[in-house]
């Protein structure tokens, strides 16, 4: 009698009052930009979360390709990833080849990205091609870095095996090896400005270097999901021109299996909180409610689409 009584009052005390959603978003490196943004998303969801009952929670991992596949087996429901990543997922093809994510959906496209190779300055790693017998970093497997990296090199004529090293370290751990000199460059689809880049760039002379020239011109035309822009002058220290490169989107996305409530919340808390979420990040600082749907390279949730559409955005 008495056990039934306790084990009665720890449920009474463990159990939510009404059943709540959990939510949880996959998102990269804490010294990134996916992590703050995951958070700066959870914090506007867990807003209402005594009206809505949903709970928000953020999880540092190795990136796009984790995150997508991590949302197909069911343990994330949201995640932050390249729109590139996304597209070759959604479509089955170069990593996801034999598995098609079908299920796959976009949220919306938060802000861009640019492929970033950041480098000793001492290294003297000029243009793209000087890469060759150099130390550079591609990123762990799981990385959208690694996943872009290997694309590029197909289209440059460039094979792993022309690298001293072809790094896998995680974009959170480039910096101090670059320090360290343990790799004489890195590379991160990133948004700017970011922290891993300043921590650099405060800690050893460096470089960014450009990825520029015919072959990257039509490698952007041929993919609908790159585009080509500098990493602006004056965000790291020794970085004082603009630097040629070209990036994606970094889109939030889930699946199916998550609810039209859970994606219409989240959307409804960023898009009605815009100008406070503006502000919680520099990467954000030309978003627009509209540029939220640039760039979506997975069809889009029926509980984001309720929202567009209420808002007069779709
Ligand atoms: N784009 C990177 C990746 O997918 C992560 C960038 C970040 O964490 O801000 O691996």
């Amino acid at each position: 009698m008495k056990k039934i009584a306790s084990a009665t009052l720890i449920m009474a005390l463990t159990m939510p009052a009404f059943t709540a959603e959990f939510i949880t978003i996959g998102t990269g490196s804490v010294t990134g930009t996916y992590y703050p943004t995951g958070g700066a998303v959870c914090r506007l969801v867990n807003k209402y979360k005594k009206e809505t009952k949903i709970r928000c929670s953020v999880e540092s991992t190795g990136g796009s390709v984790y995150n997508i596949k991590t949302i197909k087996n069911g343990e994330l429901d949201f995640g932050i990833a390249q729109s590139d990543i996304v597209y070759q997922a959604s479509n089955g093809q170069k990593g996801f080849k034999d598995n098609p994510v079908k299920k796959l959906r976009s949220v919306l496209a938060i802000y861009p990205e640019l492929f970033t190779l950041v480098t000793r300055k001492k290294a003297g790693i000029k243009n793209i091609m000087d890469i060759k017998g150099k130390r550079i970093n591609l990123g762990n497997k799981g990385s959208g870095n690694e996943a872009t990296a290997l694309g590029l090199f197909q289209v440059l004529g460039i094979n792993k095996k022309d690298l001293k090293l072809a790094g896998i370290l995680k974009a959170g751990e480039a910096p101090d090896a670059l320090r360290d000199n343990k790799i004489d460059g890195y590379f991160y689809m990133v948004g700017h400005p970011t922290a891993n880049i300043k921590d650099a760039a405060n800690s050893v002379p460096i470089s960014i270097t450009p990825i520029s020239g015919p072959k990257i011109d039509s490698f952007v035309k041929a993919n609908p999901y790159f585009a080509q822009a500098d990493v602006p002058a004056g965000l790291y220290k020794g970085v004082n021109t603009p630097i040629p490169t070209f990036g994606v989107k970094a889109v939030l996305v889930t699946s199916t299996d998550v609810s039209e409530k859970a994606v219409y919340t989240l959307v409804k808390a960023i898009l009605e909180n815009f100008d406070s979420f503006k502000k919680l990040h520099p990467a954000y600082a030309n978003i627009t409610k509209k540029s939220l749907l640039d760039g979506l390279s997975a069809p889009i949730h029926e509980g984001a689409k309720k929202y567009f559409k209420e808002a007069g955005l779709l």
